[in-house]
């Protein structure tokens, strides 16, 4: 079976090995006067820039040490900038061009400066050393604790941004995945449309708030429609934005949930390939515009990075007939399916929420791949997943 299809195999583990990369970000608390020489020097860091890419695009060349040779000692004298912050500022315009040498950039005068280590310390837990026009500069930062958990591993480039009258640094930082965890037994998860998520032990995460959302904006739709203005564009669009962060918070939610409880009990994750779920007969085309693939996909690639960080592994498995196989006997009979809510076994006469049922049936796709589980699982079980 390829492993698109589904399967619990290595190949089923999606990039397991990668470490994950996360941005932090730090509010600087400058006095107002470091105010007045962060905005300085950020103003004179970007005119440098700017010069240093007017520089390689007039004489055609776009690399670092090319530009280096024409521009370095010019932007030394011209802009007072320290050797490390010249060379910075040549390898913003560098970044520009790797991304279009169609046209000369012009940088915001107040465009984010780029610090490196040599240039930038933090010192203890709430000051960071910045190398400005002033000389060296110890200023004040705050930061969230989740920043601050991971604040010994920023290496490498932090930016300085201005942002609402605020300044701020932020880091790229690798976090090395836990280890992962020789599962007991794995979660089986369905995605529904009633609920958004219903797992094996039976819980459900409900999608109603976001139905009452989804429902609301396409009312609105229709009257807006009719009066076609430029205003009512504007307003769809708004709400459209709207819905997307909404079901972007409720994925976040339903995913913390599900790897809190995995972690909670030694067990993985299974989940169904979305191939499936998008050929998943149960979904009437109706439905389906109510989920979108995208929301699909979305709370799996949640699911799928915070469990790595925590260790926990996720199994894909074939989505195919989890809607229509009784998880009890393992009959397969597409009129097991009462409606959508309702499961009842046409040969053993089990009844069940039939996004459970379905949940059940991801559940011991999972464990099946997985021989060495099986001694968990009652006998029932392994016979009819296969
Ligand atoms: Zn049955």
């Amino acid at each position: 079976m390829p492993p698109s299809v589904g399967g619990v195999d290595c190949g089923a583990f999606r990039s397991y090995n990668e470490s994950m990369k996360i941005t932090l970000q730090m509010q600087l608390v400058p006095t107002s006067e470091q105010r007045e020489v962060l905005l300085s020097t950020m103003e004179r860091f970007n005119a440098a820039a700017s010069f240093a890419a007017k520089t390689g695009f007039d004489a055609g060349v776009f690399s670092q040490p090319s530009i280096h040779k024409l521009a370095y000692q010019e932007i030394r004298s011209r802009f007072g900038l320290s050797a490390q912050m010249a060379v910075r500022a040549i390898g913003k315009a560098v970044e520009t061009f790797k991304r279009d040498r169609s046209k000369c950039p012009a940088f915001k005068p107040r465009g984010a400066v780029t610090y490196d280590e040599r240039i930038l310390s933090f010192k203890g837990l709430d000051k960071v050393s910045l190398w400005t026009l002033s000389g060296r500069m110890v200023l004040a930062m705050v930061y969230g604790e989740y920043q601050g958990q991971r604040f010994d591993r920023i290496k490498g480039q932090v930016d300085l941004v201005y942002r609402g009258s605020k300044f701020y640094l932020y880091a790229t930082v690798d976090l090395p995945d836990k280890a992962p965890i020789e599962p007991k037994d794995w979660i089986g998860v369905d995605l529904g449309i009633v609920n958004l998520a219903t797992d094996s032990d039976g819980n459900t995460y409900s999608g109603d708030a976001l139905e009452k959302v989804r429902r609301r904006r396409h009312e609105s739709r229709r009257s807006y429609q009719k009066t076609g203005t430029k205003s009512a564009k504007r307003r769809l669009k708004k709400m459209a934005r709207r819905e997307a962060n909404f079901r972007r918070n409720e994925n976040h939610r339903i995913s913390n949930e599900l790897v809190r409880l995995a972690k909670g009990t030694d067990r993985g994750i299974a989940l169904e390939d979305l191939k499936g779920i998008r050929e998943r007969t149960t979904v009437r085309a109706r439905d389906r515009a109510k989920h979108s693939g995208w929301a699909f996909a979305q709370l799996q690639a949640f699911v799928c990075y915070k469990a790595k960080r925590a260790g926990i592994p996720v199994a894909f498995v074939d989505a195919r007939n989890t809607s229509r196989t009784c998880s009890a006997c393992g009959h397969c009979e597409k009129d097991n399916r009462k409606s959508q809510a309702d499961f009842a076994c046409k040969h053993c006469g089990f009844s069940e929420n039939a996004d459970r049922n379905a949940a059940r049936n991801v559940r011991a796709r999972a464990v099946v791949k997985r021989p060495d589980l099986a001694a968990n699982v009652d006998p029932g079980l392994r016979s009819r997943a296969s």
